[in-house]
């Protein structure tokens, strides 16, 4: 089980505030899509999360617990960026057991792991391959495995599509519902496409400079959008 609880959450880089009290509650196994204008403060958000940046002020809570001072390996959470580096000089299978590797978990439970991760992401073929002999959809299958291997609660994704072509974002979306389907994870999901978060989400949050504009079902922002901003990025055409 993994909730997730920001109260009040605020961020300053230097002068500037770019995340100015952000509430928001996230529920045990929901797919929940950020989105906003580029520069409006996602990944910022994503990253505080993760723990990779830390909070200027508020909490952030995962199953009830304060997170602010625990670090992002400690948080039972995996995160997959936009530009999802693998190793080029390890195979797939090692690229999506290096986490383990690190935390000094036997090559037979690596494998296992991998093999597991690899069945769900039909990347059982290909695990012997290096990163550059693998098409951009591929690649990005890889990226997901490594986060799976870990067995995170939640789930962190930045844009995780943003550099496949169309048709290949359109079958990752199909793969990453049946993902969440499948391991019972909480997942935060960040995008500036529309159909993305439609179609994906249990909920979306809509973030506009550093504040949450509206948070609803697809269906809610779609027939109820609370503004002109909102209605420009999910709402019906009125
Ligand atoms: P988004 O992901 O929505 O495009 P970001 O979270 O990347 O937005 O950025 C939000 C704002 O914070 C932007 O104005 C950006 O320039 C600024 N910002 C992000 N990271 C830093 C940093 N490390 N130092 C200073 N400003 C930053
Ligand atoms: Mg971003």
């Amino acid at each position: 089980m993994a909730t997730l609880q920001l109260n009040n959450i605020t961020k300053r880089f230097g002068d500037t505030e770019v995340i100015k009290g952000i509430d928001l509650e996230v529920e045990d196994r929901e797919f929940v899509v950020f989105v906003g204008p580029s520069g409006c403060g996602k990944s910022t958000l994503m990253r505080m999360i993760a723990g990779l940046e830390s909070a200027t002020g508020g909490d952030i809570l995962i199953d009830g617990q304060r997170m602010n001072d625990v670090g992002p390996a400690d948080r039972g959470l995996a995160m997959v960026f936009q530009s999802y580096a693998l190793y080029p000089h390890m195979t797939v299978e090692g690229n999506m057991g290096f986490s383990m590797r690190l935390a000094g978990v036997s090559k037979e439970e690596r494998r296992a792991k991998v093999l597991e991760a690899a069945k769900i992401l039909q990347l059982e073929p290909l695990l012997d391959r290096k990163p550059k002999a693998l098409s951009g959809g591929q690649r990005q299958r890889v990226a997901i495995g490594r986060a799976i291997v870990r067995n995170p609660s939640i789930f962190l994704f930045d844009e995780p599509l943003s550099n496949l072509d169309a048709a290949l974002r359109v079958q990752m979306r199909i793969e990453l519902a049946r993902l969440h389907d499948e391991l019972d994870a909480t997942m935060i999901y960040v995008t500036h496409d529309q159909i993305e978060a439609m179609t994906m989400a249990d909920k979306i949050v809509v973030l506009r400079d550093g504040v949450v504009e509206q948070v609803g079902s697809p269906m809610a922002l779609y027939h109820h959008p609370q503004n002109r901003f909102v209605a420009g990025f999910i709402g019906s055409p009125k």
